[in-house]
Order: C-alpha cells, then structure tokens, then sequence
C-alpha cells in the first residue's frame, strides 16, 4: 500500500504554545532568569538607574571600564558608560572586527513624567510639581495612582546628587489628583487624548505649612525638607533630570505566575535580556557588543540616544585596536535590535490582525519591520537576514513569533532598528511581547522573556 503523505504537516506553518514544548529543566531555568530579572526591573526605573545596576552586574562578571587606547585581545570583556545615560559592553572575539561584529541593541529609557526646569510651585495651600510628560503616554492612566521620584540634581559646582524619593516602603510617594467622577460631567465628555491636559499632570507633594506669617508657607516647608534631605534649593531645579516614575513594586501576575506586571519593560525587558546574554556568552567567535541605549522614547536624538556618535565613538575604538576601518566593520555586522512589540491583547482584538500579531508564550517576536501607514519609518530587514535569524533559533532550540506591530491603518511605533540599519549594519527587531505597553502596569510572559534572553544568546553565539 502507498503510504500516505501528512500534506498539513509537511506543507503548513503551526506555531504552538510555549508550554506545550517547554521541559521541566527548562522551566527552572525560566523561573531562575525572571527572578533575576525581577529584581533588577525592580532596581532599574531610570535610564541611569538602569546603567548603573547593570555596570554592577557586569562587574561581578568581569567586565572591565574600557579606557580609550586600552589593548584588547579574544576574550576581554568592557564595558563603557555614555554620560551615565546609556552603556555600550562589548566581549572581544577570536574573529577580526573587519569580519563584522555582533550587536544587540535595547533602550533603558522608559515613558515618565519629567518634572520642569521650575517645578515648585504652591496653590490654594498645596504645593506641587509642574511636569511635562515624556515619551508615548494615556496621560489618564498617570493620574490617581502612586508615583516616585528618582533622578539626578547637579549642583552649580558639578556635584551631582542622587534623588530617590518614594521607593523604600517607609518613604512617602507622591500622587497627580484626578476629578471625582460626581464632578466630572465636563470633563467625561471629552475624548481620552483631551480629557486630562498635559499641564494638569501637577504632581502633589505637600499640604503642610511652615510656620512662619509669609507667603507660599507649604512651598517653604517642603523645600526645606529636600533641602535637609539632599542639600538643594530652588534654583538646583535648573540644572536636574528629576523624573516621576509609577510606585508599584514588580509582581507575578496570574494565579499561575505565568507573568510579571512592573513599569518599564519597555524596553528594560530586553535590555536585561541581551545583558545577561553577553554576560553568558563563552569564547564567542565575533566579537559581542551590548547597548543600552537611551531617549529611544522621544526619537533616539541626543548625545545618548541611538543615533549619537557615542556609538561610532566606541566601535571606532574597538576597530582601532585591531587596526580595522569602523566602516568595514559595520558593512559585516549584524544587529538584533531588541525591544518589546505589542501582545495580541484578546480584549482588544480590533487593533491587531491576528495572523500576524505576537502572542503571549508564543516566544521572542521577531519584526521584519515596523513602522506606521505604507511601512513609513522603519529599517524593514532583509529576507536573507529573517533566514538567518529562523536557521540559528530553530537550531538553538529557541521559539520565536513572526509578528507586526497591530493592523496596517491602526498605527505603529518605531525602534533603533532603522538608525542602526543606516549605519549600514544589518539589522532586524526582537523583543518581548508586552501588554498594556507604555502604561505604568505592564505585563510580559515569564516564558517569552526567557526565550528573548536566549535569541541574544543565540545570536552572540552563531559560528
Ligand atoms: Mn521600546
Ligand atoms: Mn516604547
């Protein structure tokens, strides 16, 4: 008898659940890796924040500060910091730079609220910061809940002071005050985008006097407290990055503890996971480079956004030392741009098209391109790269998802993808599906983090 062909098995395209495929082994290895990464989420809520704790880490693993000129053999392990603002870590391999090197690139710098240049104010015997939002915010869901204040000030004389209020369970946080709803007729009938104005995100943060007959006597008292607290006075403000971030710890979510909710897996969640990727690569025949990059959020610009020369700066060093032209360089490498896409959110089904929208523990979403309207702004990776990323991760073991960032007239977004790509650098997007991305609450699968860890590995790794 002729024996029959399964034509379904053999000819189409089926994905499968993460848990339908993943091992007991394995699955401590996902809970082991999203512990860690809880907990430097939990550590990490500014860009700053975000390069320090991972300079700590990588120096527990032996990662040296590259100095300018240092020599650099196969095997060495930098790291360099950009103004404290965005780190470039680098693992130097048994190949040539000419042959090309291998990057990843992830952005610590999350949706916040900035306070101004001139915050403090006092009104109706309250005091307030003035705040101007940054990055894609629903200034709605920044309202009426718990915030923090993490930041710098740098003092007149070049001292910089570290600002951490509201994080240490015994510490006060700080809070934007929204309408009652018994006293919201107005402000109900506008739409979303104008019903909280930006000028309204005023952040509360004192109500007691200071007990003298003057004016502004709550705006006295509270500066008086950052005073004794961190030695500043009003005209510090000038010259601070002082950023509102939400007050909510890191937690599991699901009675399963399939996910974690925390702000700032945009795009922190790949950060970590492209961090501990260089951390664990071993011996790697090109050389590994990991960015943290930051203002991903607001276009990349600026002396550490993804478009800066810091970067040409740093490769340019690392060519130098092999006595390799950076742009040869660039013209051989690769790099996984990686930060979060858009889960496919089942209560929200109109906004996606589901065949090719990132589903929760379907793996790592691998993006051919992004973009808004007819793919405008965005790097759209080549054919030959999407192969080479489906040979090495179905040869790693490593489940990934072809996804697109919702339907094609919804809108968009856009990555460091395409600022890499014009450097002449090959380059596609990787990242975790998020959900509720950009809110302050977000949520990712424990198991898609994991196997995003493992497509930087993968990657790191390939011969
Ligand atoms: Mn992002
Ligand atoms: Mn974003």
């Amino acid at each position: 008898m002729e024996e029959k062909h399964d034509y379904r098995k053999e000819l189409f395209y089926e994905q499968k659940n993460g848990y339908d495929r993943l091992s007991a082994e394995e699955a401590g290895k996902v809970q082991d890796y999203c512990e860690g990464y809880k907990a430097y989420l939990d550590s990490a809520r500014t860009e700053r924040e975000a390069v320090n704790e991972a300079i700590a880490i990588a120096e527990r693993e032996g990662f040296a500060e590259y100095c300018p000129g240092m020599e650099l053999k196969a095997g060495d392990r930098v790291w360099f910091s950009n103004r404290g603002k965005s780190l470039m870590l680098a693992v130097i391999g048994k190949k040539s730079a000419a042959e090309g090197v291998v990057i990843a690139a992830a952005h610590v710098d999350s949706p916040r609220l900035d306070l101004k240049q001139l915050p403090l104010y006092e009104d109706s015997e309250l005091a307030y910061f003035k705040t101007h939002y940054y990055g894609g915010i629903k200034k709605y869901q920044w309202t009426a809940i718990p915030l923090e204040l993490h930041g710098v000030v740098v003092k007149k004389d070049g001292e910089v002071v570290d600002v951490v209020i509201g994080r240490d369970r015994e510490d006060p946080q700080l809070v934007v005050s929204d309408l009652l709803p018994h006293l919201a007729a107005d402000q109900m009938k506008k739409s979303l985008a104008e019903a909280i104005p930006g000028e309204n995100l005023n952040i509360l943060i004192g109500s007691m006097p200071y007990d003298d007959e003057g004016d502004n006597r709550v705006k006295l008292a509270v500066m008086g407290i950052l005073n004794s607290r961190y030695g500043i006075t009003e005209e510090d403000f000038i010259s601070a990055e002082l950023y509102a971030v939400p007050g909510f710890d890191v937690r599991d979510i699901g009675l399963d503890r399939s996910m974690i909710g925390g702000y700032g897996h945009d795009d922190r969640v790949c950060a970590y996971a492209e961090l501990r990727a260089i951390l664990d690569v071993a011996e790697p025949e090109r050389t590994c480079v990991c960015i943290l990059a930051d203002k991903e959020e607001t276009g990349s610009d600026g002396v550490s956004g993804m478009k800066s020369q810091a970067f040409e700066w740093f490769m340019g060093e690392l060519c130098a030392a092999q006595g390799v032209k950076l742009t040869d360089c660039f013209a051989h490498s690769m790099c996984v741009s990686a930060d979060v896409t858009a889960a496919f959110d089942p209560s929200w089904p109109e906004v996606s098209e589901k065949r090719n929208a990132a589903k929760l523990n379907y793996g790592v979403g691998l993006n051919k391109f992004t973009g808004a309207r007819g793919k405008s702004g965005t790097s759209d990776a080549p054919a030959e790269l999407v192969a080479y990323m489906r040979r090495i991760l179905d040869e790693s073991g490593v489940q990934w998802q072809m996804c697109e960032l919702g339907k094609v007239d919804q809108g968009g977004g856009g990555t460091v993808a395409m600022y890499m790509a014009n450097r002449n650098i090959d380059t596609i997007d990787a990242g975790v599906p998020v959900l509720s991305m950009h809110a302050p609450f977000e949520i990712v699968s424990k198991y898609d983090c994991y196997m995003t860890y493992r497509t930087m590995l993968a990657a790191y790794s390939a011969k």
